[in-house]
């Protein structure tokens, strides 16, 4: 999954620091960051199609020095830091960009290696999130980040804003040998996925699961079991996956304001996913390789 960077560890903890040239610089504008692109680049092609440019690097095509940096540390992978640029603007139209570099959205992020996927796509995260909180929401002041946590204040009334981790739920249904599977309206990849949703205010991550699978699929489901949870900063999520069992009629009725798609599918009729990314495919992988939940074996 996203998260699993072995050996590579992140270190997220708060801290105030200035960067090393081969540090990150991310430059976000316009809901996209800046990423250098390696086919149009003459040259220092490294096999990706896509790299997150470094402080140094920037800063020499812009003839400055490390002095001139206008940025601020965000977190590390192993001793590379990753520097949020503060002259980030609203509009990618405006942002200042280089021949060979170009602001992409955060999809781009899921085909880099494991260390600048996850280290791109959580600075995106917090970078989205600082973006949206320029302005108190109670006094509608001028914030600052906060100097002791990750954190946005509002220094007239006291405000302090935290970073915005919207909690999903995903399930893998099981109902014998076939598995509950769909397809979101939304989602551009065309093959089929579990059951998902945000988290309603007042529910539990459980009782999610059993709203969202009565909502979308129109069945009941029973003995719902944590799987496993990964961070998912392409939405601003934390999602936390589940496995469950049909209860009782398993006649689907689809929600068509949300999915495409909703069928039982036998085991031997799921094809491979890559478990790499998303603990949506590790669930499913999960099941095509046999493993049973208790009650059935
Ligand atoms: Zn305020």
């Amino acid at each position: 999954m996203i998260h699993d960077i072995l050996p590579h560890k992140l270190f997220n903890e708060f801290k105030i620091c200035d960067p090393k040239p081969t540090d990150y610089l991310i430059r976000y504008a316009g809901g996209k960051t800046l990423l250098k692109n390696n086919n149009a680049a003459t040259s220092g092609t490294t096999g990706a199609a896509y790299n997150i440019p470094r402080v140094g690097e920037l800063l020499s095509l812009e003839g400055k020095t490390l002095a001139d940096f206008e940025g601020h540390y965000l977190f590390s992978i192993d001793d590379t830091g990753f520097f949020l640029d503060d002259s980030a603007v609203a509009k990618t139209s405006d942002a200042t960009t280089h021949a060979g570099y170009e602001y992409v959205g955060n999809r781009t992020f899921r085909s880099m290696d494991p260390v600048e996927r996850l280290g791109g796509v959580t600075a995106a995260h917090i970078a989205h999130w600082e973006s949206q909180n320029k302005f108190c929401g109670v006094c509608g002041n001028v914030t600052i980040r906060g100097d002791k946590e990750r954190s946005i204040v509002c220094p007239k009334c006291g405000n302090v804003v935290y970073p915005r981790i919207s909690p999903v739920v995903i399930v893998a249904v099981h109902n014998g040998d076939k598995l509950l599977m769909a397809h979101n309206i939304d989602n551009p990849n065309p093959r089929l996925f579990l059951i998902s949703g945000f988290v309603e205010v007042g529910e539990s991550l459980e009782q999610a699961v059993h709203r969202e699978v009565q909502e979308e699929a129109g069945v009941k489901v029973k003995n719902v079991r944590y799987f496993g949870s990964q961070p998912w900063p392409f939405s601003d999520s934390l999602i936390a996956g589940f496995t469950a069992e049909l209860d009782g009629d398993d006649t689907i009725h689809m929600q068509e304001a949300e999915l495409s798609e909703a069928m039982w599918v036998r085991r031997e009729d799921i094809p491979e996913y890559e478990t790499d990314v998303s603990i949506s495919c590790c669930l499913i992988e999960n099941f095509r390789w046999g493993f049973t939940l208790d009650s059935e074996s």
